[in-house]
């Protein structure tokens, strides 16, 4: 029995959220364009630096791991193995 919501005001809200899905899809599209141009970078400077690779990602999920004179740690934890 509650009230209706009148057209105007669902129209108001419609333009609202396509709205904002537009800049999501702008932020997104920014963030794609951001990672690719870290990840150029990374594989760059690890090309020319010939002791250090990049490993996978850390289980703690804030940075991939590097492996370096046979030791592979993660430079935001405190994850650090020999192979
Ligand atoms: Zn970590």
């Amino acid at each position: 029995m509650g009230r209706r919501l009148s057209s105007d005001r669902t129209g108001r809200w419609q333009r609202t959220l396509s709205r904002r899905l537009a800049e999501l899809q702008s932020e997104l599209e920014e963030n794609q364009r951001r990672v690719t141009q870290l990840e150029n970078t990374l594989k760059a400077v690890t090309r020319q630096t010939n002791d250090i690779s990049i490993g996978g990602p850390c289980s703690c999920g804030e940075s991939f791991l590097i492996v370096r004179q046979r030791v592979i740690y993660c430079p935001q934890c405190e994850y650090q193995r020999t192979m």
